[in-house]
């Protein structure tokens, strides 16, 4: 006979067991997010997270994705605070990414810090951690030269080439862009000379509203969501004036938190199912090609 007691312990087994059985990334405690919700993390970085090593850094952000139900991130930078790093310092960068990477290979994807101010040495870090090595994307790029300068082509050639993504860090700052930070105009600059690039705004201009209608007509670039405050809109307007598929979620952590950055794809008034292409799927369709290439799970 069903009663309340067998019904409860009925309950409450099946959900120890489907918890038992759930992935960490699936439990998404009380957030509004459907448990078959895949977060993929395109914008992430392990500076401003503690550890005194590449891998325990990246311990932390695997508890912290843990609880927010982040499946995988690209991770990209290492954690030098130099904002003008030597082609010594980028490559030791890069060798934390792969440590961190190689530390977790199911939770995190390499992508290659390169720096069109150093043209030679950046293809050849491409040959050594793309190419011939495990990541699977370029960027964040983040350089004292701007993405729409002549030394970005033979970068943009070997993305293309090799079909994966760009990640590019670009602003509209109120108060004005460093010497050699890049606008969304710059990016899209980039974009008209190889229509089969594929980029990402890393921050849509943090200006949002300017960034969006910037780069609406080109086609091949992308919004990124990382790194700004959540303010409500963003999300939306990015989806109407862009289409769902043109939208990218990233945190930039441990420089912003991951619960504020996703909130604001959670938070929006967008319909499920565009709510998935923007907080995974777009970025599993961009990186399917190199994923397949290097054999890893899409
Ligand atoms: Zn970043």
């Amino acid at each position: 006979m069903l009663n309340r007691r067998t019904l409860l312990k009925g309950f409450c087994s099946g959900s120890a067991l489907a918890l038992a059985q759930a992935k960490p990334w699936e439990f998404r405690g009380d957030s509004g997010l459907s448990g078959n919700m895949r977060i993929w993390d395109q914008h992430a970085h392990l500076g401003s997270v503690p550890g005194d090593t590449p891998e325990e850094r990246m311990a932390f952000l695997v508890r912290c994705m843990d609880r927010v139900g982040v499946e995988r991130l690209i991770l990209s930078q290492g954690y030098s605070a130099d904002e003008h790093p030597t082609p010594d310092q980028i490559r030791q960068e890069n060798d934390r990414v792969m440590r961190a990477v190689k530390a977790f290979p199911d939770r995190a994807y390499g992508s290659v810090y390169l720096s069109p101010v150093y043209l030679d040495f950046s293809l050849q870090e491409f040959d050594r951690c793309v190419r011939d090595g495990p990541m699977v994307s370029i960027g964040e790029i983040e350089a004292e030269a701007r993405s729409n300068v002549r030394d970005m082509d033979p970068i943009a050639e070997r993305a293309v080439a090799m079909n994966l993504p760009i990640l590019q860090h670009e602003w509209l700052k109120a108060g004005g862009n460093e010497p050699g930070e890049s606008t969304p105009f710059d990016v899209v600059e980039l974009a008209q000379r190889h229509p089969r690039l594929q980029i990402v705004c890393a921050h849509t201009g943090g200006n949002w509203e300017l960034a969006i209608r910037a780069i609406r007509d080109a086609k091949n670039v992308y919004a990124g969501t990382a790194g700004s405050d959540p303010t409500s809109g963003f999300v939306e307007m990015a989806v109407r004036e862009l289409g769902a598929e043109r939208v990218i979620y990233g945190s930039d952590v441990g420089g912003r938190s991951f619960a504020s950055q996703i909130a604001k794809v959670e938070g929006a008034n967008v319909s499920e199912s565009d709510k998935k292409l923007i907080l995974g799927g777009n970025l599993r369709r961009l990186l399917t090609p190199i994923l397949r290439v290097k054999g890893y799970k899409v």
